[in-house]
């Protein structure tokens, strides 16, 4: 499975005819999602399937799966990041379209393009589903710098400027 995507695709042409396509994206491909990441290490699997449903909505089922080095704002070091979205878009000409949509889809808004690249709404989503402040699921600063970074300290206790230095060398 080591399939590019087709670069430019007509996906209400797709839709019609019921087509899957199914390949990888490197992740250093993508400068938009690069940029909010540590490195642009990674490979998005992507399967989208794509047909009509029973009211007549053009629509894309996808499952994009990735895992990316996020930076941690805690310890400011890399943390690996697993992400597997599947979304479901109606495929949809203009903003004005928009309103009238089942619940259950998000809106891919196409314009007047006839073909699109694939890739792009592959980041969109991607983009969309990173946490907006990404942290180590374990404490991964030594216990007192995280508590100072974590919670209010308590008024009633004088805290030292010498132990704040001190804590800002033994950081270095
Ligand atoms: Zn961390």
């Amino acid at each position: 499975m080591h399939q590019q995507l087709p670069r430019e695709i007509d996906p209400f042409r797709f839709a019609h005819s019921g087509l899957q396509i199914t390949g990888e994206i490197p992740v250093s491909k993508m400068s938009r999602l690069s940029e909010m990441l540590y490195d642009d290490s990674g490979t998005v699997l992507v399967d989208m399937q794509f047909d009509i449903d029973t009211t007549g909505t053009p629509f894309m089922l996808g499952q994009f799966a990735v895992t990316v080095n996020l930076l941690c704002e805690r310890c400011m070091e890399s943390m690996a990041h697993s992400m597997n979205i599947t979304t479901k878009l109606a495929l949809v000409r203009h903003e004005g379209k928009v309103e009238g949509l089942a619940e259950q889809y998000e809106p891919w808004i196409l314009n007047d393009a006839k073909q699109v690249d694939p890739a792009l709404m592959v980041e969109d989503e991607l983009i969309l589903a990173l946490p907006i402040v990404p942290k180590h699921d374990y404490s991964c600063l030594p216990e007192q710098l995280w508590q100072a970074g974590e919670e209010e300290i308590e008024p009633e206790k004088p805290v030292s400027p010498f132990a704040a230095l001190s804590a800002l060398k033994s950081k270095k």
